[in-house]
């Protein structure tokens, strides 16, 4: 199964992405980890992207288009993965879908978490209190990302409402009513 978890920052997808890999032996190609990852590590990747990440921005499409081709065809991702954080722009949702074809694989669901701008806000707040970690969980920076996601990554949500993928999710429900939602999508589909 191969799926694609959609949403603000704060929706949950990386919640559910990890419920979902637990579940179905699935894999999470989160971008955001794999680049916070690079970071750590201070490769010549971490370095070109590191101020990108902290200012909110989107990393660009050539980077990620190709950070996602390497990963899908290893071998812990032949029962299927989970993209989190992947597509976040019509060109890398297009490049995806030439990857997917010339591997000839298909994608079984486009889920969008829907949460509203509140409480995105004091979700992400909360990550910070907690976790502390992240370097763009601030009010500020948070603020971009929001304007980056209205801008750049929501004209992906016509894209896959025109190939009839796209499926919705109230994500302002309980973490458990959430995932009670996917699954109902995924044993429907
Ligand atoms: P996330 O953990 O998904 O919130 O991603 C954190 C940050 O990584 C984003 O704010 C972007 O700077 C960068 N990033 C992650 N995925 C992508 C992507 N698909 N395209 C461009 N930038 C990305």
């Amino acid at each position: 199964m191969r799926l694609i978890l959609l949403g603000p920052p704060g929706a949950g997808k990386g919640t559910q992405a990890k419920r979902l890999e637990d579940l179905y032996g699935l894999k999470q190609l989160s971008t955001g980890d794999m680049l916070r990852a690079e970071i750590s590590s201070n490769s010549d990747l971490g370095k070109k992207v590191e101020s990108i990440l902290a200012a909110g921005d989107l990393v660009s499409d050539d980077i990620m288009v190709e950070m996602i081709a390497h990963r899908i065809t290893k071998p812990d991702c032949e029962k299927g993965f989970i993209l989190d954080g992947f597509p976040r722009t019509v060109a890398q949702a297009e490049s995806l879908d030439d990857m997917l074809e010339n591997h000839k694989l298909n994608l079984n669901a486009v889920i969008e978490m829907q949460v509203n701008e509140e409480e995105l806000y004091s979700r992400v707040q909360k990550r910070a209190e907690e976790d502390g970690t992240r370097a763009d969980d601030n009010v500020e920076i948070m603020k971009n990302r929001m304007d980056v996601y209205r801008k750049q990554t929501a004209p992906i949500i016509p894209y896959y409402l025109d190939k009839t993928m796209l499926k919705v999710v109230d994500g302002m429900q309980s973490i458990d009513d959430v995932a009670s939602a996917i699954d109902m999508i995924l044993k429907i589909d």
